[in-house]
């Protein structure tokens, strides 16, 4: 059987093995997605396991995104670029690293809006605004301006991707057509957290949330009463994951099948 897994600390709240399972199973592929919940100073001892053992690939989750890099034979260009490795697979001998974040970015905004010619705002400035930047360039947004808690973050991630940065408390004198909310803030947290007013939005932005634990946070309630148009979380997480797993198995996702799971788990 051909083992896969999301490798990840804390990793028990991850809707990634219900996602795979229900692919392979709908497939009839003899393979099975667990979970590895690995602390940081276990990573280098799991990763020689998992040519040891051969396990036919990986979903890496905070905290290993960057730390793994060094440990793989080849880090992809597109995973170079944006930092970060999200997605292990095998290339003959080889154990690769890349990262198909940015596609879940792209590919749950085009499911909404056009993202050519937009004016984007990202709220964070860490590994999954890097991955949403890659995504905005790769399609030609008209302006992209990061807005973070820290502005010097802001500052240096726009310095390496040329656009534009500043506070959150900034998103007032901006308006744009497109917000992409990046921070962990609110992670987990039912009742959420603010993170820009909620009166600032607008019925003419689509805002989207990576976050999809809750799935409707702070922001998606805001956005929902300010009559703007809304994508949630869990559609980024289910257009990296069918990205993901094309890659290890060579098929087409069935990707019906992996939102009837993660539905399933959301509800
Ligand atoms: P990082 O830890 O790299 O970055 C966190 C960002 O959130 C930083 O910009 C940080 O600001 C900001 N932040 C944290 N707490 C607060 C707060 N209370 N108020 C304002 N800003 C805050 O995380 P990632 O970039 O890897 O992940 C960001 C989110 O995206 C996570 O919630 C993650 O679960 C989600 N995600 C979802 C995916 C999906 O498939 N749906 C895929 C990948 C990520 P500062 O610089 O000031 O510290």
């Amino acid at each position: 059987m051909d083992i896969y897994g999301i490798l990840a600390f804390p990793a028990h709240h991850s809707l990634s093995p219900a996602m795979h399972n229900a692919g392979f199973k709908t497939l009839n592929l003899n393979a099975q997605y667990k979970t590895f919940e690995v602390p940081e100073n276990k990573l280098k001892a799991f990763i020689k396991d998992v040519r040891k053992k051969r396990i036919k690939g990986l979903s890496v989750s905070k905290p290993h995104k960057q730390e793994i890099m060094p440990l793989l034979d080849m880090v992809d260009p597109t995973a170079e670029e944006i930092g970060a490795v999200n997605t292990v697979y095998w290339e003959n001998d080889k154990l690769i690293g890349t990262n198909v974040d940015w596609i879940g970015v792209e590919q749950a905004l085009l499911e909404t809006t056009f993202i050519e010619g937009k004016d984007i705002v990202i709220l964070g400035a860490g590994g999954a605004a890097r991955a949403a930047i890659y995504a905005l360039k790769e399609n030609q947004a008209e302006s992209i301006t990061v807005l973070n808690r820290t502005l010097d973050h802001a500052k240096e991630l726009a310095n390496e991707f040329i656009c534009n940065y500043g506070n959150l408390e900034e998103f007032a004198s901006v308006s744009p057509d497109i917000v992409i909310q990046a921070t962990s803030a609110g992670l987990n947290k039912k009742e959420g957290v603010e993170i820009i007013p909620g009166d600032q939005l607008t019925d003419t932005m689509v805002v989207m949330e990576m976050i999809y634990t809750p799935r409707n946070t702070r922001i998606i309630r805001d956005a929902q009463k300010a009559g703007a148009q809304t994508i949630t979380g869990e559609r980024m997480l289910l257009h990296q994951g069918a990205a993901a797993f094309s890659l290890w198995t060579s098929q087409k996702a069935p990707f019906a099948a992996m939102e009837k799971a993660v539905e399933s788990e959301l509800s």
